[in-house]
């Protein structure tokens, strides 16, 4: 079975800033076709649950109060290639509008819940290196593909 790498919070892991998951049904068809490999890079970078959101701002990464956690997203990102590059995984469906795992869109960085066109910062640092990365929206056409 083909193996991907999912957000963890997708498939329900409580890893969320506020300590919630975003589970998607979905989940239960993909895991016919595919070998899940969840991946939280928020924690794994060192973040804690819970813990303050923080937004893309310019090429760093800020949390709300003004800290920048920059360092532990750049963990993260390099941790989840690393898991893709050991078990050869390729394909990656991540969380949308998540400061890491956005796909299409994460926040503008003002802490005012504006949305824009971006991706998350372990999504940059995964599609550069080739790995193709679907949102939680995209779950669908993925399972047509498979
Ligand atoms: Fe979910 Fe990704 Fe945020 Fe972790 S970093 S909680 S996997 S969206």
């Amino acid at each position: 079975m083909k193996k991907i790498l999912i957000s963890a919070c997708l498939v329900g892991d409580k890893t969320r800033y506020d300590s919630k998951s975003s589970y998607t049904p979905l989940i239960e068809d993909l895991m016919e076709k595919y070998e899940l490999v969840p991946f939280c890079s928020e924690v794994e970078g060192g973040l804690s649950i819970p813990r303050l959101p923080s937004e893309i701002k310019g090429n760093k990464v800020i949390r709300n109060d003004g800290k920048d956690v920059t360092f532990n997203y750049q963990k993260g990102a390099e941790l989840a290639w690393n898991i893709c590059n050991y078990l050869g995984i390729r394909i990656a469906i991540l969380k949308e509008n998540s400061p890491a795992c956005g796909v299409h869109k994460i926040y503008d960085g003002s802490f005012k819940n504006r949305k824009i066109d971006g991706k998350g910062w372990t999504t940059r640092y995964l599609e550069n290196k080739g790995v193709k990365c679907y949102s939680e929206d995209e779950i669908e056409e993925l399972l047509k593909l498979g």
